[in-house]
């Protein structure tokens, strides 16, 4: 398999959510703390970058271009990944320039990035262009794809898999159902070639997250293109179809970065039972989607459940609004 570039903390943390636990008696939950990969704040990017980086350099470019929402996640830790590597990082952000800076793009900007702000277009449609530019200064920039998902990047999950299993087989515990956010799709391709991979016999349920698909393409498919490529090199030997790829719709009403009551319950209820942060966008969205199948007992009871924290933390200093309690009321 492909080597890395070690920029993160494994294996991270795996434990029992005790309080919680006993709020929803019927089950026991467990987290996977990909929220403390160590990389500026940490999230799941980091294991994809390790990937990716070591490709980057591996041909001998100088530097990097990846694209996202201003309070991409992915890009934060992309611009920190560039930072200890020595690249230069570039990062195509929706939107315009804000007169201030906060959360994520704050970061991006202190870890050295330089950032290009592209309107309408946030999932990366302009990467070529400023590509073509950077050659013609005798640049030799890598181009990560929106959310670090190919093939690639998604090696960091199938990795993550071999980890998760050795923790679960020490700690003599079987995982029945995993809960996660899924959004660009490599996070979903890399756990599920694991799972393949490592025998992890457990039930995926991804919480979609964004409604919007990545250039007229639906995350199904994404995924299943992610393992149909990533399979050419790794000893899987089963034929993925789409009907294969599971995705759970039930909670990307609101469409993406849309705070709603679903992640105000779920970064308050996770925060004062446990002491630990969610963020607003992703694993806000996702835990809401785990509690409520623990609610209304869409699982069958006495399933054990691995929540997998994916990071996010600083998107909640753009959401102060939603979240203080002078204002907070409206959303619950
Ligand atoms: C990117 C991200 C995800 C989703 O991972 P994908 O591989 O893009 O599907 C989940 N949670 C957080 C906090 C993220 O930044």
């Amino acid at each position: 398999m492909t080597s890395k570039y070690n920029l993160g903390f494994f294996p991270t943390p795996l434990h029992e959510l005790k309080t919680l636990s006993t709020l929803y008696d019927n089950y026991t939950i467990y987290i996977k703390r990909d929220d403390q990969t160590g990389l500026a704040t940490g999230g799941n990017k980091t294991r994809k970058l390790e990937y990716l980086l070591q490709e980057a350099l591996h041909q001998g470019c100088d530097a990097i271009i990846t694209a996202g929402a201003q309070q991409s996640n992915h890009c934060r830790q992309t611009a920190a990944a560039c930072a200890i590597a020595n690249l230069e990082c570039h990062l195509m952000l929706g939107g315009t320039r804000p007169d201030q800076f906060d959360g994520n793009l704050l970061l991006s900007s202190i870890l050295g990035a330089t950032i290009h702000f592209t309107g309408d277009n946030r999932k990366g449609e302009d990467i070529i262009s400023l590509k073509k530019q950077l050659e013609q200064q005798g640049k030799k920039p890598y181009i990560i794809p929106y959310g670090g998902s190919n093939s690639i990047g998604a090696m960091g999950f199938v990795h993550a898999i071999k980890e998760l299993k050795a923790q679960l087989s020490s700690q003599q515990v079987q995982i029945d159902y995993i809960f996660f956010a899924s959004s660009s799709g490599g996070m979903q391709a890399g756990v599920t070639m694991g799972c393949e991979i490592y025998d992890l016999n457990t039930t995926l349920i991804p919480i979609n997250i964004d409604k919007d698909e990545t250039h007229g393409t639906a995350l199904e498919q994404v995924v299943l293109d992610i393992i149909r490529e990533g399979s050419k090199t790794l000893p899987i030997n089963r034929s993925y179809t789409i009907d294969d790829i599971p995705l759970n719709k039930e909670y990307d009403e609101a469409g993406y970065g849309v705070f709603t009551h679903q992640e105000n319950k779920a970064i308050t209820t996770l925060a004062q039972k446990e002491g630990i942060l969610l963020d607003p966008v992703y694993t806000g969205r996702a835990f809401y989607g785990m509690i409520d199948h623990l609610e209304k007992k869409k699982i069958p009871v006495n399933s054990k459940v691995l929540f997998w924290h994916t990071g996010g933390f600083p998107a909640i200093f753009k959401f102060t609004e939603a979240l203080s309690p002078q204002t907070k009321a409206a959303y619950e």
